[in-house]
């Protein structure tokens, strides 16, 4: 069973100013937390780095605070030539965390009707976080993730099918954009690292 985070359940209201309406409700959540990641990084809280969030951080940071983290892994990694291997890199494990918490209160959130609600009318998920969140839903409940999801599915395609033959059409882009959501999770959001 999902425990909510400091043992609270987790309220409908606090989540629902983060939702982003038509999008993978966990996408949207992991990706502004990715990115407030990014920003607040401290040299003191990051050991290691994979190559998405070496990029990432040498893309969005401040220069200052780059360079310091960087320093720091350079120094660590040195040390560790001779043992050899990598150790996994410490922004995924922070999102890694995070999608875990935010995992459970959307299993704990699912008994909510105003959130039920929201779902049906707005929701969708992508496919890698719907297989991971169907592992985690009481039996009970796989009907609303599936059902979700098949809705997602079905606009999806017809988005798609109204895309061939209009390419120019910037509605085919966007529909484009939300398939690859979809199919794969948010862009720019290191997800697969985070298994
Ligand atoms: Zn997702
Ligand atoms: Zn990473």
């Amino acid at each position: 069973m999902a425990k909510a985070r400091n043992g609270a359940e987790p309220s409908f209201k606090d989540v629902a100013r983060l939702l982003e309406k038509g999008s993978c409700v966990l996408c949207s959540l992991l990706k502004r937390f990715q990115s407030a990641c990014i920003q607040n990084a401290s040299a003191d809280r990051v050991q290691h780095l994979c190559s998405f969030h070496t990029w990432a951080l040498a893309g969005a940071a401040n220069t200052d605070v780059a360079a310091g983290i960087f320093l720091h892994v350079l120094e660590l990694r040195e040390m560790r030539l001779d043992i050899g291997g990598v150790p996994r890199c410490s922004l995924c494990e922070q999102i890694a965390e995070e999608e875990a918490e935010r995992s459970n209160d959307f299993v704990l959130l699912l008994k909510n009707a105003e959130f039920r609600a929201w779902l049906d009318r707005y929701g969708a998920l992508c496919v890698p976080h719907a297989s991971r969140l169907l592992k985690r839903v009481p039996t009970g409940d796989r009907a609303v993730l599936t059902s979700l999801v098949q809705n997602t599915a079905a606009r999806l395609k017809g988005e798609l099918r109204c895309c061939t033959g209009h390419p120019e059409d910037r509605r085919s882009a966007s529909a484009l954009s939300r398939a690859a959501e979809y199919l794969e999770g948010r862009r720019g959001l290191a997800i697969k690292d985070c298994q």
